[in-house]
């Protein structure tokens, strides 16, 4: 591990500005470090070799990212992981990319992820599952799995997400790195390839809380091309890193420490509690009683986006087309068998039937409905509390091949998270324990509308005190 790879993205950037080292040998060393270790945990979908001209400034300048491989960047492969855009080139930057380039961040390329972010660690995608750098056996979560990991391994100093049930928050629980999905409608979707369009929201994945608020400051904002980005002006994040968190009232819900909850994360989390405790912040046992409800009504709502969202590729306009079509139909309905993968197709089939007449009303309708009284539940809550503790996985990484065969289990893995799309709040899952095989533990702070920077405070002030976020993974490779 040389220095580099110890400092904050923020700290590479200062010394980028003080010329003690120069950006091209900064871009090429990480290079260098992906080409190494990607052979042997997948984490990477593609590298861009040799640095393009950085454009703009910032405290961030010089900093290499990695993105999720459904962010457009232009003039480069995005394939979501799906054998039906495998050779698909963006012909636009990402609202997202292009205020990254414009504040003068390099980006070094896309990472592995489920297909189209459909799952919960990476081995839904078409290049084959990606590896966890805490061990080699074990999932990197997902689908944002391969962003997580490439942090996580210290192969990028922070990375691009997307999070619509818990798609940055889960992996980087699992990695043991700081994911943040922010409120929905605070960063602009233009140039994601969208899955549930009520639900997706892109966000920062980073080894500490500094980084994080940094690069919030710039992804960020309100833009004209995102139909449902929020005209509301973003505060400094950087302005919350402060540890003073007295009197900040923190929430427990008691629906999320049930059944399921692995023992060593539930202890990990009551120690978090008591953290925030003597830290002299107010804890109080809440409720969120829809809770149950919550993976049904989620399942429903985004397979019905996600068929909707997916019909666009079709083998006449994107990507993959079948070379054995006999007439129009035949070309539509072999395309899609051929390019599309087992998961997505389960999500089409869910969705077309979820929203198709006759079933609409009991189905689509029936979640909708639900997904209220969920939002519902939150405002109450925080009537009475600035934000919320819960752990953000029920389990640590799991292994490789464990839950593949039952999608059931599989959905469960995000029962702690997809509320929050749900109810379009911000949340953060942060590095608290590592488990007795040195697997990290994660816990999640869920805040109020617009209200992210709570959550930097209250994070920020764990990470002071800690020193989770510092440990890095030996990597056997
Ligand atoms: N695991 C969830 C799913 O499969 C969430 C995915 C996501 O946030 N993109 O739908």
């Amino acid at each position: 591990m040389n220095k580099l790879e110890l400092s904050r993205a923020l700290d590479i950037a200062e010394k980028i500005r003080k010329k003690e080292i120069d950006e091209g040998e900064v871009y090429d060393s990480y290079v260098k470090k992906i080409e190494k270790v990607n052979p042997s945990l997948n984490i990477f979908v593609d590298v861009y070799p040799g640095k393009e001209r950085l454009q703009g400034d910032s405290p961030l300048r010089g900093v290499p990212i990695a993105v999720k491989d459904n962010i457009c960047v232009e003039g480069k492969k995005i394939t979501c992981a799906s054998r039906i855009l495998k050779s698909h080139i963006a012909v636009y930057d990402a609202t997202v990319i292009k205020r990254i380039k414009d504040n003068g961040l390099a980006v070094i390329g896309t990472t592995n992820m489920d297909e189209f972010a459909f799952g919960s660690s990476t081995e839904n995608s078409c290049y084959g599952p990606a590896k966890n750098p805490w061990n080699k056996d074990y999932v990197v979560g997902g689908s944002s799995g391969g962003s997580a990991a490439a942090v996580a391994a210290r192969l990028v100093p922070m990375a691009l997400g997307s999070d619509t049930g818990g798609s940055i928050r889960q992996p980087a629980s699992l990695c043991g790195v700081v994911g943040f999905k922010p409120t929905y409608g605070r960063v602009s979707r233009y140039g994601l390839v969208a899955f549930g369009s009520s639900l997706d929201q892109i966000g920062p994945i980073t080894t500490n809380f500094c980084d994080c608020a940094y690069l919030l400051n710039i992804i960020c904002g309100f833009d004209e091309r995102d139909s449902t980005s929020v005209k509301i002006g973003a505060p400094d994040f950087t302005r919350s890193l402060d540890d003073n968190i007295r009197d900040i009232k923190i929430g427990i819900p008691k629906e999320y420490f049930g059944e399921g909850l692995d023992g060593e994360v539930d202890s990990a989390i009551k120690k978090t509690i008591d953290f925030y405790k003597e830290k002299g912040a107010e804890v109080k046992e809440i409720s969120l009683p829809h809770t149950e409800y919550a993976v049904a009504t989620y399942y429903i709502i985004a397979s019905s986006e996600a068929s909707s969202n997916l019909q666009r590729f079709d083998g006449v306009r994107y990507g993959l087309r079948t070379g054995s079509a006999k007439d129009l139909k035949s070309l539509y309905l072999d395309s899609r068998k051929e390019g599309l993968g087992g998961e997505a197709k389960r999500r089409i089939f869910l969705g077309t039937h979820s929203l198709s007449s006759g079933y609409y009303d009991a189905y689509y309708l029936k979640a909708l409905k639900s997904r209220r009284l969920i939002k519902n539940d939150f405002d109450r809550a925080f009537e009475k509390v600035d934000a919320i503790l819960t752990p953000t996985s029920p389990t640590p990484a799991f292994k490789i091949g464990e839950k593949t065969d039952d999608p059931l289990l599989m959905y469960l893995s995000d029962i702690y998270t997809i509320s929050v799309n749900l109810a379009g709040l911000p949340a953060v899952s942060f590095p608290c324990a590592f488990t007795k095989g040195n697997l990290p533990i994660g816990a999640q702070l869920i805040g109020r509308e617009f209200q992210e920077d709570t959550l930097i405070k209250l994070g920020y002030a764990f990470q002071e005190s800690t020193d989770y976020h510092k440990r890095i993974p030996e990597l056997d490779l």
